[in-house]
């Protein structure tokens, strides 16, 4: 198999890669760079396009995160014929994730804050969809390209990471023997609290193309989600005992459903009163509408829960009511998760921060830099007059209620991906996804453990043959 990373690979970027396998060009996962805008955001298609031994016949995407599924309009522009290829969860939330970028990069453009024009409008994303083909779990499907040597088939298999996610494993027969290669994806070994940890296919496989995400991240491996959960528990009971509201800026697709589903349980078992007010809004109850109407043909630990059963209310946007939703003790969730200047959780921020009653509490990445990764910095130095300026056009703000993080990964951490090294027992093991520290890390533990497979650290567009 000739293997290539299209998109940057010294960081998370767009997650896209080129496989190749006896003239079967199978492009995997389209991507787009969370830190990029317009055509810098996008993998090099164009490469492709270069190499006269290079092409896609199929594509296949693992999950609707922008950095897997956010260029996926612009790869059909680039190859109209090609398939494309997801879970069945994957492709309802499709319908959803992109308009919504089409629709944000529209109104950047109008706003002044991007000076590049959409990539895609949402009439073509119309245009496209006959390329889309769902695909269940556990299924074997052809992905053999019109110019394949030899028959290629490729199955899912749930990746415990979110909503649809799934690792893809490609099996093909050279010389009389069947290889296999499996791509992790983003991939989380354990349950959380609405989904249930990933699935892996029979060892061994013969090339196992492995997410880093966490791979540079010690605390992750000591830290158990039990351990969390009751701390978070914990946290949010003796604010609201206080009086105090707790904001959880949450990423709207994913962590705030298993947020929702988290104070549920804990209201259930009384950890915390039943009748706190929950407010949510946004785009966070289209997708929980999504992980209802999914939840008997994707797993689940418990297929009869649904997030929007949750009892919950719409945060208000009279300011006389929101006012009052703002008045503890209350629990509300927001996104986006890193608190990003105009969001709805830098807005209800900027009204919390400044009473001690009150508390932020972090339950995803916050890259550095962002409001979110600012305001915890700030309120780590502790002290009298320690302020933050969540919003450039606003004034600084002391830092008086309580910030706390909590580690509620959709990844696996590092000691569980080496586990399932060890578990499906490649030849080869390709890292990808994950900043240069992580990916070594990584390398190193897998060559100093397991000296005779040979590790791969692929570059961007610098093709490899594992
Ligand atoms: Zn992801
Ligand atoms: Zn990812």
């Amino acid at each position: 198999m000739q293997f290539v990373s299209l998109g940057k690979t010294e960081a998370i970027g767009a997650s896209c890669h080129l496989a190749l396998i006896g003239d079967t060009g199978l492009l995997i996962d389209a991507g787009a760079d969370p830190d990029e805008e317009g055509p810098d955001s996008l993998p090099d298609f164009a490469a492709i396009h270069q190499r006269p031994d290079w092409h896609v016949d199929h594509a296949l995407v693992t999950h609707a995160h922008h950095d897997h599924i956010g260029s996926l309009p612009v790869l059909i522009q680039h190859f109209p014929h090609v398939r494309v290829h997801m879970t069945r969860a994957t492709r309802d939330l499709t319908d959803f994730v992109l308009p919504a970028s089409a629709r944000l990069q529209q109104r950047k453009l109008e706003e002044g804050t991007s000076i590049h024009a959409p990539l895609f409008g949402e009439e073509e994303l119309e245009e496209q969809q006959f390329v889309y083909a769902p695909r269940d779990l556990n299924t074997d499907f052809d992905v053999t390209g019109l110019r394949g040597q030899c028959r290629i088939t490729a199955r899912f298999y749930h990746a415990g990471h979110v909503l649809g996610a799934a690792g893809v494993l490609f099996s093909w027969e050279v010389d009389g023997r069947t290889r296999r290669a499996f791509y992790t994806s983003d991939t989380n070994r354990h349950a959380q609290s609405i989904v249930p940890g990933g699935e892996y296919p029979d060892p061994p496989v013969d090339i196992l193309i492995l997410e880093s995400t966490l791979g540079a991240d010690k605390t992750a491996e000591k830290t158990t989600r039990k351990a969390e959960e009751k701390k978070f528990g914990d946290a949010l009971a003796k604010v609201l005992e206080r009086g105090g509201t707790a904001l959880i800026p949450s990423f709207a697709f994913g962590r705030a459903q298993e947020v929702l589903a988290l104070i549920d349980r804990f209201k259930k078992r009384k950890r915390i009163p039943a009748d706190i007010p929950v407010y949510t809004a946004g785009s966070m109850r289209a997708f929980a509408e999504i992980y209802d109407r999914t939840r008997f043909n994707t797993p689940r630990l418990d297929e009869e829960f649904k997030v929007l059963d949750v009892e919950q209310m719409r945060l208000p946007r009279k300011p006389g009511l929101l006012n009052q939703a703002l008045q503890g003790p209350a629990i509300h969730v927001a996104a986006s998760g890193m608190m990003f200047e105009r969001t709805l959780s830098n807005t209800l921020a900027r009204r919390l921060v400044e009473d001690e009653k009150n508390a932020i509490f972090l339950v995803g990445f916050a890259k550095e830099d962002s409001p979110a990764a600012q305001l915890f910095a700030a309120a780590k130095e502790k002290g009298e007059n320690i302020e933050v300026q969540l919003d450039r056009t606003k004034p600084m703000q002391p830092v008086r209620c309580e910030v706390q993080k909590f580690r509620f990964s959709g990844h696996s951490h590092r000691g569980d991906l080496i586990n399932l090294v060890e578990r499906l027992s490649p030849a080869t093991v390709a890292l990808v996804h994950g900043e240069t520290d992580a990916r070594n890390w990584m390398a190193d533990r897998i060559r100093k453990e397991y000296p005779n497979i040979n590790v791969v650290i692929p570059e961007e567009g610098i093709p490899v043959e594992l």
